[in-house]
């Protein structure tokens, strides 16, 4: 018999998968589900970026790259975050199939047994996983008593972080409630990050997709330029999820320890996809407008007919998310708004924050006013 490591058999499979077994369970007997609890858009990747990556294959761009990234690569995502305030050289950037592996080797590179890492919940699932595989400890801040906004629990952060923690995860606008946070509450952290000497993740891999606000790269602030590693990616703003494309850009000693186990697990991201990511960072702009005012234009539909049902939620000013308050059974809510109204959500649970579901909107409006109309006619509202 074969014998697991702890570093695997720590970890839980994903709570979602419950959900997403049932909704296609159902679907293979032939109801219609109203799946409102993916995480990827649901526009198709724009047109001057598949005929990028087409081109590229047929010009032969096919073979192994350097291990970070073709340098025309990183060269205009060191562009796009000097456009965002954080000055990189391409020595400070590593392109990786994916955020979800920027993130992983990050977390491996600065995670070790018994390190302790914080994380605000409800925080994105994967977090906790890469944590627990790195031996790490987890310490986790509550955000759902404060509409999900991190400045009024800046008090409940200071208790968490400590000389001990060795990394924080900030995710904004964040997945699953879809808050931005304010100026106040990215020096908040600043200030506590420099105090304890602790080194901040900035997720950004939704900082395209806003509504009327700018967020700020947490990078950018006095003290943290060499204490934050910045992740972004192209799946949700360019609606390229399938294409596995992100990166990480950092302080250049991370970048050589992160960049050895890049090498030699995932060796590089695909070659031609690379160029299609440079298409996307100087094309795409206009399409990227377009797909998030689609997304502002649901969100407003949703916290509507919400509204319409007597249903208040904390609204969203960025991703394609939010929190619908539930019952304490989190998971019987989800799992029985499935069966009775087959409409497909995600449980807080699996953010660590029970009580709530995911509801994704990235989803037509007419999807969504069938998924809403449906959990209000079962008594789901
Ligand atoms: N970070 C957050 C907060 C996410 O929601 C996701 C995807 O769901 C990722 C990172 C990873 O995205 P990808 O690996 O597709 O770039």
């Amino acid at each position: 018999t074969m014998e697991f490591t702890d570093r695997l058999t720590r970890v839980e499979p994903s709570a979602t998968l419950a959900i997403s077994a049932l909704a296609t369970e159902l679907e293979n007997e032939g109801k219609d589900v109203v799946d409102l609890s993916v995480g990827e858009p649901d526009f198709p990747t724009p047109e001057n970026i598949v005929e990028a990556g087409k081109d590229a294959m047929d010009a032969g761009h096919t073979g192994y790259t350097t291990s970070a990234g073709i340098i025309e690569l990183r060269e205009a995502i060191a562009d796009k975050l000097a456009d965002d305030g954080l000055e990189h050289t391409t020595d400070e950037i590593i392109v990786t199939p994916g955020a979800k592996q920027a993130l992983y080797e990050i977390v491996q590179a600065l995670v070790g047994e018994g390190d302790e890492v914080v994380l605000l919940d409800p925080a994105w699932v994967s977090y906790e996983a890469m944590v627990k595989m790195a031996g790490g400890d987890l310490t986790r801040v509550d955000l759902s008593e404060t509409d999900f906004q991190l400045e009024p629990a800046l008090e409940e952060l200071e208790t968490a972080v400590s000389d001990e923690t060795e990394l924080l995860v900030v995710n904004s606008p964040s997945n699953p409630t879809g808050a931005v946070y304010s100026d106040a509450a990215l020096e908040g952290v600043r200030d506590l990050a420099v105090e304890h000497d602790v080194t901040v993740i900035s997720d950004e891999i939704y900082k395209e997709i806003t509504y009327g606000v700018e967020p700020t790269s947490l990078g950018t602030l006095e003290g943290m330029e060499d204490r934050t590693v910045t992740v972004n990616g192209f799946s949700k703003a360019y609606s390229m999820t399938g294409w596995r494309l992100g990166y990480f850009a950092g302080p250049e000693d991370l970048i050589d320890q992160a960049g050895k186990l890049h090498s030699h697990s995932v060796s590089s991201a695909v070659n031609f996809v690379q160029h299609a990511g440079i298409e996307a960072l100087e094309n795409t702009d206009e399409a990227v407008d377009e797909m998030v005012e689609a997304f502002e234009r649901r969100r407003d539909m949703v916290v509507g007919l919400l509204e319409d049902h007597g249903v208040d939620v904390a609204v969203p000013d960025g991703a394609f998310y939010m929190m619908l308050p539930v019952d304490d059974d989190d998971q019987a809510w989800c799992e029985g708004a499935l069966e009775d109204a087959h409409v497909a959500t995600v449980p807080g649970s699996a953010f660590g924050t029970p009580g709530y579901a995911r509801i994704s909107y990235a989803a037509s409006e007419e999807r969504l006013e069938e998924g809403i109309e449906r959990l209000a006619e079962e008594g789901y509202l």
